[in-house]
């Protein structure tokens, strides 16, 4: 393993004394064996110390300077859990100030004047010498069952490399079992832990072949941090062999995120990273590998960002609900029958920001519910707004979430709103991609069943983008089928989607409910699907999203076409 392989960078050694004679003497001895730092009393010394905690190998302190003394370093050092492995030797002429300070915690001494170069030189490197063998003896522990090391150990040991080796570029890489608890729950601890040994097996015959050193860091998480590899999808076949060697009958899948070295990122920072690659490889991805990259960064800031400004944008009403409407095209001309609710957050400094943009991130981080109740109340006040300035009724359609199905409050809420305004089931309808329905099959059949028992309408969004068959629809208790825009987008020219649309059209007649195209933009598409028996149409042809007010002309429009209609 690398870690024998003698060290290029010298260590860093801060000298901290008021009296520049004293400095450049003790410079002078040690400048041929290690990198020198200086600081001129003990409020620098601190500073410094505070800034190179990562890399100071040991301080060399003088007790008696102005500004801040060098027991109050001592004190601070001590003191502090990130400071307080770094070993000090205090520079003394004189005894008793000597003693207090091995007492406060300094691990050695140097009188002054120096004149025993040899032994002053001998005193730095033995102190550094035992101080970084007790670091690494009180993280050393090897993980018991993959006998790689301990996560402290190995996080020792790699900011090590990084600091003492900066030309070694090591990649960091994250090796994760795909659902492991219920490959224990499925099989048993026993043969889990068989599955851990055998990663670990394979890693460490991997690490004798190239440099590199290896943990398990947490349950079934491994960290690898290896000199770069040409080939990481070759690399996570091996491991993925190593496994399936195990046992037939249980699919176990690994998954890999990899982060290229960087000179300015400290171990643990690649490693979250590595991590958070790992964790967007999904189980529907070809790939089981990712590579950590400069738009996931960005994408990763802007994540964090938005997550940051997420309660400021409700309270501040930065969210604005924009509505789009659905026409029935079975009569003629076409009739405004109800409107989709859709969220934008119009952010003051990012600009009006895409739902597509922070639902999903706001779906994997719990906080999605803040959203949604958000625009499920916005909605029902629109509507009865709307119910008492028009005298009639518009339904909206409101988004749930797939994470909202496990809010035992759901139902309750959505009753409690229609009450609070004063609303029936049927102008607050649910729409639920067809996705989140195959996800949660039991649980959201459930739910949904109760909510239609209450009256609530039920739209399945985005249908034929996931992957319920037949069967599955059957059982589904639904209300519409919303066909998903891909469908409608080429059947101008493509005969084969147009003859999709007609399948969807056919699955709808025989579970009885209406169809809704969705991205409807052109004349020629709209007369398509209508000729086809499509009932409802949303989508640019007609009206893109729009903010309340603007909506509000089109239903005015819409009572203009039923006066006439009825004049
Ligand atoms: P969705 O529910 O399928 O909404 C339809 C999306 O299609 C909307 O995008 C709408 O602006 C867009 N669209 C409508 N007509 C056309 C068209 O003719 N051409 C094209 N190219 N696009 C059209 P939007 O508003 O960006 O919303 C994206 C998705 O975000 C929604 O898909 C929905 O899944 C989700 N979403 C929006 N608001 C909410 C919300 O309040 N809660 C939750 N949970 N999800 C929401
Ligand atoms: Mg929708
Ligand atoms: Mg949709």
């Amino acid at each position: 393993m690398i870690i024998s392989k003698q060290l290029k960078k010298p260590q860093l050694v801060l000298i901290v004394d008021d009296q520049e004679i004293n400095r450049d003497v003790l410079g002078m001895i040690l400048e041929d064996y290690y990198e020198i730092i200086y600081a001129s009393n003990g409020r620098e010394a601190l500073a410094m110390i505070e800034q190179y905690k990562d890399r100071l190998s040991i301080v060399l302190l003088d007790l008696i300077m102005p500004e801040m003394d060098g027991f109050e370093v001592i004190a601070r050092v001590r003191g502090d859990e990130f400071l307080n492995s770094i070993p000090i030797i205090v520079l003394t002429a004189e005894r008793n100030a000597e003693l207090r300070a091995l007492q406060m915690g300094a691990l050695d001494f140097i009188t002054k004047p120096f004149d025993m170069h040899e032994v002053i030189l001998a005193r730095v490197s033995r102190i550094i010498e035992l101080s970084e063998g007790r670091q690494l003896i009180s993280a050393a522990e090897h993980d018991q069952l993959t006998m790689l090391y301990s996560r402290n150990f190995f996080f020792e040991y790699a900011n090590r490399i990084h600091h003492y080796h900066p030309d070694w570029h090591m990649d960091a890489v994250v090796l994760n079992i795909e659902q492991f608890h219920s490959v224990n729950a499925l099989n048993g601890r026993e043969f889990g832990d068989k599955v851990l040994r055998t990663i670990g097996d394979e890693v460490r015959a991997f690490l004798s072949e190239t440099e590199g050193i290896a943990s398990r860091i947490e349950a079934d998480r491994f960290a690898v941090y290896c000199t770069p590899q040409a080939d990481y999808e070759a690399l996570l076949e091996r491991f993925q062999a190593a496994v399936n060697a195990l046992s037939r009958n249980a699919s176990i899948r690994l998954r890999m995120g990899v982060n290229p070295w960087r000179e300015d990122v400290e171990p643990v920072l690649l490693f979250d990273r590595a991590r958070a690659a790992c964790n967007l490889v999904r189980g529907d991805f070809k790939s089981h590998l990712m590579i950590y990259d400069e738009e996931m960064q960005e994408r990763e800031i802007l994540n964090q960002r938005l997550l940051n400004d997420l309660r400021r944008a409700v309270e501040e009403k930065q969210l604005v609900v924009y509505y789009q409407p659905k026409y029935n095209v079975q009569c003629d001309p076409p009739r405004l029958s109800s409107a989709e609710a859709l969220i934008r957050w119009n952010h003051p400094e990012l600009g009006m920001i895409s739902p597509a943009s922070f639902i999903p991130l706001l779906e994997g981080n719990g906080q999605i519910g803040v959203v949604d109740n958000y625009v499920w109340n916005e909605a029902a006040r629109q509507i009865a707004e709307w119910q008492e300035k028009f005298g009639v009724t518009i339904p909206v359609s409101v988004n749930l979430s797939r994470v909202d199905v496990f809010d035992p409050q759901l139902e309750q809420r959505l009753v409690d709103l229609l009450k609070e305004h004063g609303l029936d089931y049927r102008s607050l309808k649910l729409e639920v991609t067809e996705s989140a329905y195959t996800d949660n099959a039991g649980q959201m059949i459930e739910l949904i069943n109760h909510l239609r028992a209450r009256g609530f309408e039920i739209e399945m969004d985005d249908f034929g983008s996931g992957y319920s068959s037949l069967n599955m629809l059957s059982c589904m208790p639904i209300d519409v089928l919303k066909m998903d825009m891909a469908f409608v987008r080429n059947i101008e020219h493509s005969e084969k989607d147009f003859r999709l649309v007609e399948v969807v059209l056919d699955i709808a007649r025989y579970l009885k409910v209406p169809v809704v195209a969705e991205g409807v933009e052109t004349q020629r598409q709209l007369d398509m699907l209508k000729d086809a028996g499509c009932e409802l149409i949303q989508g640019y042809f007609f009206s893109r999203p729009l903010p309340p007010e603007e909506f509000e002309r089109l239903i005015q429009a819409e009572l203009e076409t039923e006066r006439k209609s009825e004049a």
